[in-house]
């Protein structure tokens, strides 16, 4: 065959580095079907592609939206549903897809280039040569069913979405900014009423007209073998070679060769009703036209102006309309990247009979800034933000590529010249020589005196009662005129649909693919260095250490510094909890909330709050203060701050000041109980969370953190906190204070610093400003981290006896369940690889549980918990319309599978390995996270530094067997009564039978309500609180249903 000696027909063209981050990008363009091909090269072991289409159609049809989903049900040659995501999952990879207004995104995320080149030309075939079948179109897109109700995955998609407030005030937005000829104006999402009617060759007929080589580009983020890659699309090319319309052939490129929106004439506001039963509070979308997305310069400047005026609590608009004037709740801003992009700013949370002033108060606000000086300092620290915050995204995620390179393609010059511009960031050169003059003209231009599209969002219990009526009215008219033998024929053509899709793959077409080699998966190496307490540790010979040996020493802090070539420094303080006494535990997540946002005394004067903010936005790219939960301990806590290079020991000393120098003041205090009050009425209407909680309560110690944060436990400690700080404020401030005291320590504190080591300024010795403290000791022994199994109480280490609990909630009408029983201790187990791959098997997309309890309508979703060390297994069941039969279900399924009556099988079992390496990819993807692994795994668990490697190693070698020992030993005993409690959340309607279900299996069962499980860690109620109502938002079932209700026999 001639073909295999013709170069592929690839034409380069450009290549670059982009000078602010360690990524090359290069353009090719195929010259015979004029597909692109846009590649990233930037190290790591994941590859990230997004085959993108520009799409554009001037309906609401929805037919954009139907491929999305229709282009995975099968190709010309693979005529099988789920071939492609099983293929991908033994691969190392993940596929997923978009849709957006103008274009539709297919992503394939994988680990190592080798998986990536395996599914490529597959996935390819997919979306450029789909089988689009009726069947496929009846379960996908829209059908009616034997009751005579609308279904299909993308009607049903929309009809949760329809009437939310943001969809009614976007769209109608959308319809007076741009006419009828203009693809913006439309649903592409699809309406419900066009979904009805929409026919399989409409979507042909858009598949056919947009969905061609020409106006695809393959997007790839990450490590690509190019030469590979331009062979196995010149040979997909080749594949398709008799459909690829001629280049010369009349195409007219979407959006850009299709006509421009006319400027708007005039200023329109109007109001859309959304459904709402609570009529108090609105919200208002504003848009105006702004510059061309291809401008750098212009369209940076609007970034900036945003920021500006609505970037955080202390800019302009969001200061005066939020904080001083209490007029919305917030303020936000974005643009849309289009020729004449939009910018949207949508002020949240408005009085509803205030929508209309509000909506003149922000436009006369506006018109105010513009008409006087700007705070040119202010808006110089924007736009250094802006570019440092763009060099940092541009390092650490692979969607700054993705973004940039998709917009270009749908709206940039196809010949590279605006994609080039992507290779520096000299706008913001530009936009630094701005002055005051230049900026105001730019708002005057495009906003201020800009006519512009509002619309005021009002809430409506009418409409909400009137939508449902007419739907109502409308399926008993349908169910009518069919007939009761117009629905028989719906519910088979459904089920004939149905069977003609599940069309069972056959085994040897998968075993086409090996599975892939892992040698192309190229982990991040980070060197490890230590210094003062960490040095117990052991240390390591490399270049990074010696760094770190040769610079002066100080007080003898535990430091591990990760070395990988990042332009940043990324910090983080993990700070234990073990000293702080149960008592305070509640108080933490106040504590970290009040963190950053309250007064400090620096140089022995006081700085508000609003000052420390805007000197900590001026000093770091980014600052959190969080569980420890992202480095593996659940009972510590973790203070990051991203900074440059530079702001080493500026970083430091703010951790003094935030450390020992803040000022604990009622008011902020107050400000903090307040919203997190707000957040607990609808934390306990959420039945999967609360079934957690219990859980939770049930087998662990109150010490734990876990335990003390629990809505559960702030449902009644924050009331008594809050009329204890208004009664006698220095209690609980002093309370604030010894919780302070308890975990800012010598001895409670581990420092990781992930940086360029080589460029650090005295990267040891700086942390003295901190270590020096009147409250640190450095002859202190650093506290041991506590290990997860340790937090368990006497029913947590041997759960069983508490049996079931069912607690009905009104605010559902599905049920949720965990079951817990005893699990691994500790990541040397020798079983541990075996179990996870039993657990990887288990949960498989179209594996055994999903057919077994999602594939017969028995829940949404079943998982495992995947804790190594807590000492506990949990299985959990996710929106059910009755958990005992799914928990029945996959008790049946997993035992037959443990006692080898269901044979493994093997592309699950390849999958479930595949599944993990992909996993640690995705930990490790970069530098920041792989730099953290290392931490986790030497400082937090205590294991060697190749642990992951030898794990992955392990997981291949698991035999049968061992699968099934691990199912039996491990799996099987969380749905066994007497070695697992149950935990259910469901309906009230469902108690009785619930009750009836757990106790034939053989469990104890109680009924119980929410409030039998509140806890207020021994923060009385004052004498004087007979009266007020301590559940004023109460269901009120739980005030009337407290009694226990002991089981049936
Ligand atoms: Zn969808």
């Amino acid at each position: 065959m001639p073909s295999q000696v013709l170069k592929p027909r690839f034409r380069k063209v450009q290549t670059f580095q982009t000078n602010y981050a360690p990524a090359v990008i290069t353009q090719y363009e195929s010259e015979r079907s004029g597909m692109q091909v846009v590649v990233a090269d930037r190290k790591g072991p994941k590859i990230n592609g997004y085959f993108t289409l520009a799409t554009e159609i001037f309906d609401d049809s929805g037919a954009p939206h139907t491929l999305e989903h229709l282009v995975f049900m099968g190709s010309k040659n693979y005529r099988y549903k789920g071939l492609l995501d099983k293929l991908a999952g033994r691969a190392y990879s993940n596929t997923n897809a978009w849709t957006a207004v103008d274009h539709t995104a297919y992503t394939l995320e994988t680990a190592g280039w080798d998986g990536f080149a395996q599914i490529l030309p597959v996935y390819l075939e997919h979306v450029i040569v789909p089988n689009i079948t009726d069947d496929a179109c009846v379960t996908e897109v829209h059908h009616v069913d034997g009751e005579g109700n609308d279904a299909g995955v993308v009607y049903s998609e929309m009809q949760a979405l329809q009437y939310s407030s943001s969809e009614l005030m976007d769209l109608r937005a959308r319809r007076l900014l741009y006419p009828e000829n203009i693809g913006f104006r439309y649903e592409t999402g699809g309406m419900m009423e066009a979904l009805r009617v929409l026919t399989p060759e409409r979507i042909r007929a858009f598949h056919k007209a947009m969905y061609q080589p020409r106006n695809l580009v393959i997007v790839i983020v990450g490590e690509a073998d190019h030469e590979n890659l331009l062979q196995i699309l010149d040979e997909f090319e080749e594949s398709i070679k008799d459909i690829i319309s001629p280049l010369d052939d009349d195409f007219k490129r979407p959006f850009v060769d299709s006509p421009q929106p006319p400027p708007l004439k005039e200023t329109t506001v109007e109001t859309v009703e959304f459904p709402e039963e609570d009529e108090s509070t609105g919200e208002i979308l504003v848009a105006f036209f702004g510059p061309d997305c291809n401008d750098q310069v212009q369209i940076t400047a609007m970034g900036i102006l945003i920021t500006y005026l609505c970037g955080s609590s202390v800019s302009v608009i969001e200061n005066i309309m939020v904080e001083r004037e209490e007029l919305a709740s917030s303020v936000s801003g974005w643009w849309d990247a289009r020729p004449n992009s939009v910018i949207w700013f949508q002020p949240a949370g408005v009085e509803t009979e205030k929508l209309a002033f509000v909506e003149q108060r922000f436009i006369s606000l506006l018109k105010e800034v513009a008409s006087k000086p700007l705070d040119m300092a202010y808006m110089t620290e924007c736009i250094q933000r802006d570019r440092r915050q763009v060099k940092f995204q541009a390092e650490g995620s692979e969607g700054f590529y993705s973004n940039n390179i998709i917009t270009d393609y749908l709206f940039g010059k196809r010949d590279g010249s605006t994609l080039a511009e992507l290779q520096c960031l000299k706008e913001y050169d530009v936009l630094e020589a701005w002055g005051d003059k230049e900026w105001r003209a730019f708002l005057t231009k495009w906003l201020s005196d800009a006519h512009h599209v509002s619309i005021l969002g009002k809430p409506s219990m009418k409409l909400a009662t009137s939508l449902k009526e007419a739907e109502e009215a409308r399926i008993a008219r349908r169910k009518e005129a069919l007939g009761e033998d117009g629905l028989q024929e719906l519910k088979v053509r459904l089920e004939i649909a149905k069977n003609n899709n599940e069309k069972p793959i056959p085994p040897g077409i998968l075993d086409q693919w090996p599975v892939p080699d892992t040698s192309s998966i190229h982990f991040i190496e980070s060197a490890t260095a230590r210094s003062g307490k960490a040095r117990i540790l052991g240390a390591s010979v490399n270049s990074a250490q010696k760094v770190i040996d040769a610079a002066p020493q100080g007080l003898p802090l535990f430091i591990q510094f990760e070395d990988v070539p990042t332009n940043f420094v990324h910090l983080t303080i993990h700070i234990g909890t073990s000293e702080t006494p149960a008592k305070y535990k509640p108080l933490l997540p106040l504590f970290a909330d009040n963190f950053y946002n309250t007064p400090v005394v620096r140089d022995g004067k006081q700085m508000e709050f609003e000052d420390v903010v805007k000197q900590l936005e001026k000093d770091t790219i980014s600052y959190q203060i969080n569980g420890a939960g992202r480095v593996g301990d659940y009972e510590g806590m973790t203070i990051q701050f991203q900074v440059e290079p530079d702001k080493y020991s500026t970083m430091i000393s703010w951790l003094r000041t935030l450390m020992f120098d803040t000022v604990f003041d009622p008011v902020r205090i107050k400000a903090a109980i307040v919203k997190a009050l707000a957040d607990i009425p609808e934390a306990k209407r959420d039945g999967r969370s609360m079934a957690q909680e219990i859980d939770t309560g049930i087998h662990m110690r109150p010490e734990s953190n876990l335990v003390a944060r629990r809505t559960l436990v702030k449902a009644v400690y924050l009331r008594r906190l809050k009329k204890l700080l208004e009664k006698e404020p220095e209690t609980v401030i002093s309370w604030f204070d010894d919780l302070r005291r308890s975990l800012f320590t010598f001895q409670n504190l581990r420092v990781l610093v992930t940086a360029d080591v080589a460029k650090l300024a005295n990267p040891v010795a700086a942390w003295d400003a901190l270590t020096s403290a009147p409250h640190m000791d450095p002859t202190k022994d650093i506290l041991p981290i506590t290990k997860p199994y340790a937090m368990l109480n006497d029913e947590g280490n041997a759960p069983g006896s508490f049996g079931s609990v069912i607690i009905p909630m009104t605010t559902l009408d599905s049920s949720y369940s965990v079951s817990t029983a005893t699990g691994l201790k500790s990541f040397a187990d020798p079983r541990l690889p075996a179990y996870l791959v039993a657990l990887g098997y288990l949960e498989a997309v179209e594996g055994p549980l999903w057919n077994a309890v999602r594939g017969n309508g028995l829940a949404y979703g079943v998982s495992f918990t995947r804790e190594v060390d807590g000492g506990f297994i949990q299985y959990r069941v996710y929106r059910s319309p009755d958990a005992s039969k799914a928990i029945e279900a996959s008790r049946a399924t997993v035992s037959r599978l443990a006692s080898g009556k269901d044979p493994l099988d093997r592309h699950l079992v390849e999958g479930a390995v595949s599944g993990i390496v992909l996993a640690a990819a995705d930990e490790q993807a970069t530098m920041a996270a792989a730099a953290q692994q290392n931490f986790l795994l030497g400082v937090i668990r205590g294991l060697e530094p190749d642990w992951n490697r030898k794990i992955l190693a392990r997981v291949r070698e698991v035999t049968d067997d061992e699968i099934r020992a691990a199912m039996t030993e491990i799996v099987l005993p969380v749905f066994e009564p007497g070695k697992s409690n149950v935990v259910v959340t469901c309906a009230p309607i469902m108690e009785e039978s619930m009750v009836k279900a757990l106790s034939e299996m053989g469990y104890k069962t109680q009924v119980q309500p929410l409030s039998h499980f509140y806890d207020d860690y021994g923060l009385k109620a004052d004498e004087d609180e007979g009266n007020d109502d301590e559940d004023e938002d109460d269901d009120s079932e739980e005030e009337s249903d407290g009694s226990d209700e002991d089981m049936e026999d």
